[in-house]
């Protein structure tokens, strides 16, 4: 098969540790190179080819909504441009922010995933190279197409929207609820690919811009709004990881009433949705009726990622109590 007929697969690399190595002055690991892909063969057999791109090399710590951004209309004219499918390399602490930003905002039925590693290039168990490789197979293969964009890490396959670091150091980092949707195995005949789940269908956003300040606050036992009336004075909306089911202390109660901006209540607890169903003071269904929006399922930080999305197009609060409420994410 000659070159230009060859399935082509675009690498966009980002940094993170799957492209660390130790700096050599001692300071500590710091994104300095591609992670490399060894020839590629499709599921098919077919030989595949590579363009690599690299927008920044950055520790995923840095990565901001600006850059989630740059990273959609990337993936995106790499796919117009004929790209059969695109992987996203990219630091492990905030990778689920920028996979659910483009899980909200990419428009290509192309596969498009997302890995990146734990251990370093330079390590004899580095998880980077077979990190990637199964990436680039998932994202080639046919099963994958329309699906959305995807993470792929320690043979398992997640869903945008679900998945979630679950580990700051081991191999399987990553989980979520309620599980991925599938994996990637090598069996004797190259990659076998499964899926068990397909990714719920969902609106396209295109928010005109992603500079809205969205803040997070952590509630505890003990809260009474520490940092609370400082936080609203400067955000364009609030994200409150909460207690439960999306309970607070009384004495958040009136300070979520008189908020203007939208306040998205999630929660803290890793599973499980918002469900405003307590009746006392700072339980859930009293902050429903003092204006505070339900995150559904969403973690604390994909809350905060829809809300500036949905901030970004314009949306008043009524509009992104509807997006959440319905689901439409
Ligand atoms: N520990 C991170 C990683 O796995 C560092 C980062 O997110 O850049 O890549």
């Amino acid at each position: 098969m000659s070159p230009a007929s060859r399935p082509r697969l675009a690498v966009i690399h980002t940094g993170g540790t799957i492209a660390s190595r130790p700096d050599p002055g001692g300071a500590g690991l710091t994104p300095q190179q591609r992670p490399q892909l060894a020839d590629l063969r499709t599921h098919s057999g077919e030989l595949a080819a590579v363009d690599d791109l690299q927008p920044f090399n950055l520790p995923s710590p840095h990565i901001t909504p600006a850059h989630m951004e740059v990273l959609r209309r990337l993936t995106e004219e790499q796919a117009a441009a004929g790209a059969c499918g695109v992987v996203l390399t990219h630091g492990t602490d905030t990778l689920e922010e920028t996979a659910f930003y483009l899980h909200l905002t990419l428009q290509t039925p192309v596969g498009v995933v997302l890995t990146g590693s734990m251990r370093h290039a330079a390590q004899a168990s580095a998880d980077g190279p077979g990190n990637l490789e199964d990436a680039a197979q998932v994202a080639l293969h046919p099963g994958t197409r329309g699906r959305g964009p995807l993470v792929v890490f320690g043979g398992e396959i997640y869903d945008a929207r679900t998945v979630t670091k679950v580990h700051t150091t081991a191999v399987d980092a990553f989980g979520g609820y309620p599980g991925p949707i599938g994996r990637i195995d090598h069996g004797p005949h190259g990659a076998a690919l499964h899926y068990f789940a397909r990714p719920e269908r969902r609106p396209v956003y295109r928010p005109a811009h992603v500079n809205a300040r969205v803040e997070i606050l952590y509630a505890y036992a003990g809260w009474r709004g520490e940092g609370y009336a400082e936080a609203a004075a400067r955000a364009d909306g609030l994200v409150i990881a909460a207690l439960g089911t999306g309970n607070l202390s009384a004495e958040l109660l009136p300070l979520i009433g008189a908020t203007r901006q939208p306040v998205i209540i999630a929660t803290r607890t890793h599973a499980g949705p918002v469900l405003p169903v307590y009746g006392y003071p700072g339980g859930g269904a009293t902050l429903l009726r003092a204006g505070a929006i339900p995150a559904s399922f969403l973690n604390a930080h994909k809350a905060r990622i829809l809300l500036i999305v949905l901030l970004g197009m314009g949306l008043g609060r009524n509009e992104i109590a509807g997006v959440f409420g319905g689901g439409a994410f």
